[in-house]
């Protein structure tokens, strides 16, 4: 009975299912030519010190599709990643991000995502001096976040390519700390210079006493291996307010700022990062 009911069901749904792949296939089509297209772009997510200024933005990559508007990158990266495009479309996110942030302050970094197949791709670090070479963009001003899944496989070669980032003067954060593997082995082994909370710890941080000794463990591990702590989803001055009591460096999430097109990352410094943008004009 069950096989006969699975079937039935599966011819019910069979038209949906069938109007999901074309859609997917229409998707990865389309992300094919979306480079050459131009349809990618950035918004900036601020990245605030807990001293109260802009420490930098986060670039978020955005695709502008022409019939479908604006896709988030967890409905394309996927994607991207399994058709071998990722290498590609990090490359752009990286000079574009760069190109930007030469117009921002000198105190403002940029950190940008990568992504699993563009770290494993032979050459990356000579890719991303050379970018920056061209770009004229000092590497102590780019941060990379890399997530744990970007580590499993390779160990030596991955140590490697962090340490000759490192060495470049570039900063290396662990991105959605928490949620992966987290393996404490990775931070023995590996020279991150901080580690980003991933939001789920934060979301029910103020009345959450498990999320609450999560994120002050997490504080100490980073601090005692000597690494900042960037706290990411800050939605309330509740959490921004525990957050810094709690000894976090750096808080990032809709509380402090939205992620903002290129345009208006200026008008924002100018609004709340006031003292280093008055230091800034004289
Ligand atoms: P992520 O690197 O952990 O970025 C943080 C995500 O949380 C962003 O989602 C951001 O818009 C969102 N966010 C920020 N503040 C808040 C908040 O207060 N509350 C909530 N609920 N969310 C907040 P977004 O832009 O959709 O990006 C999702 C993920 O896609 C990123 O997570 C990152 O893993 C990936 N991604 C984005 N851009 C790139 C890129 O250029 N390259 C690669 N490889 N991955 C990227
Ligand atoms: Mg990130
Ligand atoms: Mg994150
Ligand atoms: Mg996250």
């Amino acid at each position: 009975a069950a096989k006969s009911e699975g079937r039935g069901r599966a011819r019910t749904f069979e038209p949906a299912m069938m109007m999901v792949l074309e859609q997917r296939e229409l998707l990865r089509r389309s992300l094919r030519v979306a480079l050459q297209h131009g349809e990618f772009f950035i918004e900036y997510q601020p990245l605030m010190d807990c001293s109260g200024s802009v420490a930098g933005f986060e670039a978020l990559l955005r695709w502008h599709h022409p019939m479908m508007g604006i896709i988030p990158p967890s409905a394309f990266i996927p994607m991207a990643e399994a058709d071998g495009l990722m290498p590609e479309i990090g490359q752009w996110v990286l000079e574009e991000a760069c190109r930007q942030a030469m117009n921002w302050p000198p105190h403002c970094m940029v950190a940008v995502n990568l992504s699993p197949a563009e770290f494993l791709t032979g050459g990356f670090t000579d890719r991303v001096s050379q970018t920056l070479d061209t770009i004229g963009f000092p590497a102590e001003r780019l941060e990379l976040e890399i997530t744990e899944g970007v580590l499993l496989e390779r160990t030596i070669n991955n140590l490697d390519t962090l340490n000759t980032l490192n060495v470049l003067g570039i900063q290396i954060s662990l991105d959605d700390f928490g949620t992966e593997y987290s393996s404490l082995s990775y931070l023995k082994n590996f020279p991150f210079d901080s580690i980003k909370i991933d939001k789920y710890f934060i979301k029910d941080l103020t009345n959450d006493a498990k999320s609450q000794t999560i994120v002050r463990f997490i504080v100490a591990l980073a601090h005692g291996l000597g690494m900042k702590v960037t706290a990411e989803g800050v939605e309330d001055q509740a959490q921004a307010e525990w957050l810094i009591a709690a000894g976090c460096d750096r808080l990032q999430g809709y509380f402090l700022g939205r992620p903002l097109p290129a345009s208006d990352v200026l008008e924002f410094l100018r609004r709340n990062d006031t003292a280093n943008w008055q230091s800034q004009e004289k």
